[in-house]
């Protein structure tokens, strides 16, 4: 009874302390996952967001999608210039992506300055997409020091 009532007290608290940027504006409630996703890479990064906003736009149909990005229905979700453009979530959740795509999309908004020959690599490597071949030239290039690495090729 009393790990119970403890619980019941803890589990709000947590919930609680997770910090949901204000410069993120999206059409649809971003899971505590992303955030907690997001934190974490801003905490082995030593960064901190973005003052400018970006805003993820949840499409209607894959059709719309399609129309707004130009993009086939392999990819999940599209960033540019501070405007991520999704999928239909119940979609992406279906393939099983959801989480992913979404992370994926909101770190080349935390690496906006970052050159872009490098962004696609890094941020497959530290979600663990080892297969992609950006991940080769990224590792080509890095030398363990995440923070070091993207203050010394940023841009802007
Ligand atoms: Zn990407």
């Amino acid at each position: 009874m009393k790990t119970l009532t403890l619980l019941v007290l803890v589990v709000p608290l947590i919930s609680n302390s997770i910090e949901i940027p204000t410069q993120v504006i999206a059409n649809f409630e971003v899971p505590y996952e992303v955030w907690d996703n997001l934190y974490q890479f801003l905490e082995e990064a030593s960064i901190t967001l973005p003052p400018t906003p970006v805003f993820i736009y949840e499409t209607n149909s894959l059709y719309e999608f399609g129309l707004i990005t130009g993009k086939p229905y392999t990819i999940g979700g599209v960033y540019k210039d501070f405007m991520i453009i999704l999928q239909p979530v119940d979609i992406l959740i279906r393939k099983g992506v959801f989480i992913k795509v979404l992370t994926h999309e909101l770190l080349h908004w935390v690496l906006f300055g970052l050159k872009e020959e490098y962004q696609e690599g890094l941020i497959y490597w530290w979600l663990k997409d080892y297969e992609k071949d950006e991940v080769d030239k990224f590792l080509d290039v890095f030398d363990g020091d995440l923070h070091k690495f993207i203050v010394s090729n940023w841009e802007q």
